[in-house]
């Protein structure tokens, strides 16, 4: 029986998955051009040429969140040193710039939800050593804000952390948080309003 319900699963996953490539069809994630059909076969979602203008989050980065730094002197990015955060301890993938910018835009705003697949293949060559040490029981993607995300459709941080808990083999809890407040992006604010946008904003829900 549960054989059967694990095959029923599975099947139900690839027929979504049929449908999706269908309204999604794979596209590089840095020129978001189509992908040629040998490189769907060898399971490439960037062009070869494309990778180039991918720059992999190397050392020196902060100890704390896990962006890049300028210096080996320092252990903490600016950030870090100078205000409050929740974060325990962060990794990053690619340096926010060029392409992976508007990448990251369009993977927000512009419906790429196949993107997820990528970061959460990247993060796993990178980082799965990393993130299976910390033991971690559960991926629970940073919620957005109800009405954002109905406006939305999505929200990427979930697309990513389901794709990873796959990966993984690790389960992902898309509802365990909610936010509660409705936060301006951290990129328009400065340093002080910062602090104050993030307080407390994310709850457990229940
Ligand atoms: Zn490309
Ligand atoms: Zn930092």
């Amino acid at each position: 029986m549960k054989k059967r319900q694990h095959r029923l699963k599975f099947e139900t996953v690839s027929v979504l998955d049929n449908f999706l490539e269908c309204i999604f069809p794979p596209r590089c994630f840095v020129c978001d051009r189509l992908l040629e059909t040998a490189d769907i076969r060898r399971q490439r979602n960037v062009h070869a040429a494309c990778r180039k203008k991918l720059y992999p989050v190397v050392q020196p980065y902060c100890y704390h969140c896990g962006s890049p730094l300028a210096d080996t002197e320092t252990e903490y990015c600016q950030n870090c040193r100078k205000h409050r955060s929740f974060v325990a301890e962060g990794r990053s993938l690619f340096v926010y710039r060029g392409a992976v910018q508007k990448s990251m835009y369009r993977f927000k705003y512009a419906n790429r939800r196949r993107y997820a697949r990528f970061l959460a293949e990247e993060a796993m060559q990178r980082w799965e050593n990393w993130m299976r040490e910390k033991r971690i029981e559960a991926i629970v993607p940073v919620p957005m804000y109800s009405k954002k995300e109905r406006y939305r459709g999505y929200n990427q941080a979930a697309l990513f952390g389901r794709a990873l808990s796959e990966k993984m083999d690790i389960p992902c809890i898309p509802r365990l948080m909610i936010r509660v407040k409705d936060t301006r992006p951290q990129k328009e604010l400065n340093g002080r309003e910062r602090e104050n946008n993030n307080q407390w904003p994310i709850q457990k829900d229940g």
